[in-house]
């Protein structure tokens, strides 16, 4: 059978530990057997990071901007520990971030849904997409850590020099300043990149913000969403949907409470927070998909999860492990099926159909993974290692 041919390369950025051995098996077992693949590959593993003084990961970025569509494996982000560990140069900057900011998007993320897996939340019974505006406040803030007794104040220095001043605290002993910001550019497309995944995925839009208490910054947030919404009010009427604002408490109180199947936007400290407690609620962090979309049609596929440190230790030891490869691979089916739509390859859309049909069906036959066989219903059938449950995919993908 000859191999699905691709246009445009993808841009592979490959990654760390558990993720980077299961990265290859995902290639080997499930792609490369079936797809002529052409890739740009950047390894953004935690030692050529370090050798590139961190270079590879710009570079990628820059390639994703290019090339329009990349797939990326889970990468550490180093502390303190990991600088001994690999004895790196310096404590690198998370490569998430480096690329979010480059990219300047909004991250979709997406529970895996199977009828054997039940939420914790009974009463969920659509997927909750957390879209997470990825561009500044506490994520590009100055600090300072307050000494003793003085003022801290917020000033604004126009470009034609007219200076705007509040004071935040007059401080009587030590204490903590933060301030951060974001741009009317950014919330907009932000506000956008929602807007059209609502539309494109025919699902209720809500959105919520603490504008009672912020009445300047988190008010902005919503005024600009309001504005930007009437280019979208008929489209959203014709496709049957709505967009819902309220506070942030209270969307809280309405999702735990509801059944889901809403996209849920929101600021970027609350969708870092809210996707992983969604995540973990809806079974497993391994499922669940993440893609960043830029205001200007430039999509990165990737695993919501980390490198899975444990269980690559023990890999290194040559104990068995049971890692879940299910965002991988949705990573990769994403990344080949946008691919597909944006060179008009039908069929490369439809081998990522094909292989997502065959990783939940084999999960739905009740063989998994360890960390979804804790919460399955019925019981696993058979709970298999990380390489036996690529393995039992492949199967399946070639009948
Ligand atoms: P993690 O890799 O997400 O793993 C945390 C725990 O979640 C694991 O120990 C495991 O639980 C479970 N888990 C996560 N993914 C799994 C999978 N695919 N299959 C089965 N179980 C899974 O988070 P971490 O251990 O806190 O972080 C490790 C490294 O990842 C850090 O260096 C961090 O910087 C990096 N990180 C990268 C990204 C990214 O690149 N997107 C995101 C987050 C963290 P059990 O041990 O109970 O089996
Ligand atoms: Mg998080």
């Amino acid at each position: 059978m000859a191999k699905i041919a691709m246009k445009t390369p993808l841009v592979e950025m490959d990654g760390d530990e558990m993720t980077r051995v299961l990265w290859v098996w995902v290639k080997d077992k499930l792609l490369l057997p079936y797809v002529d693949l052409k890739t740009e590959y950047f390894d953004l593993g935690m030692k050529h990071r370090d050798d590139t003084d961190d270079q590879v990961t710009m570079d990628a970025a820059e390639a994703n901007k290019r090339l329009g569509v990349s797939v990326k494996c889970a990468t550490i982000t180093p502390n303190e520990e990991r600088v001994r560990e690999y004895t790196l140069k310096k404590q690198w900057k998370s490569p998430n971030g480096t690329i979010r900011a480059a990219l300047d998007g909004t991250v979709f993320r997406k529970p895996i849904l199977v009828p054997n897996i039940t939420p914790s939340v009974a009463s969920w019974k659509k997927p909750i997409i957390v879209g997470r505006h990825a561009y500044g406040d506490v994520y590009k803030n100055a600090e300072i850590r307050v000494p003793g007794p003085g003022k801290g104040e917020l000033v604004f220095t126009g470009a034609d020099g007219k200076v705007e001043r509040v004071v935040i605290q007059e401080f009587k002993g030590a204490g903590i300043l933060q301030g951060i910001h974001n741009t009317d550019k950014s919330i907009r497309s932000f506000a956008k990149a929602c807007f059209n995944y609502a539309l494109d995925q025919k699902l209720d839009m809500w959105f919520a913000t603490k504008d009672t208490i912020s009445k300047t910054y988190d008010q902005t947030f919503k005024l600009l969403f309001e504005d930007e919404f009437t280019a979208y009010a008929d489209r959203f009427k014709a496709a049957g949907i709505e967009y819902f604002y309220t506070l942030i408490d209270d969307v809280v109180a309405r999702i735990v409470k509801g059944e889901g199947g809403m996209l849920w936007a929101c600021k970027n400290y609350d969708g870092d927070v809210m996707s992983d407690m969604v995540a973990s609620a809806f079974g497993s962090l391994a499922m669940m998909t993440s893609v960043l979309v830029s205001p200007d049609g430039i999509f990165e596929y990737e695993a919501a999860h980390g490198t899975v440190q444990k269980h690559y230790y023990k890999h290194l030891k040559g104990e068995k492990t049971s890692s879940n490869s299910m965002a991988l691979i949705f990573a990769w089916t994403g990344a080949l099926r946008k691919r597909g739509e944006l060179d008009g390859l039908p069929e490369l859309a439809a081998f990522a159909d094909r292989l997502e049909a065959a990783s939940l069906k084999t999960i739905t036959d009740g063989v998994m993974t360890g960390d979804l066989a804790r919460l399955a219903n019925p019981p696993a059938r058979q709970v298999v290692g990380s390489e036996e449950f690529l393995d039992a995919i492949a199967e399946r993908l070639r009948s």
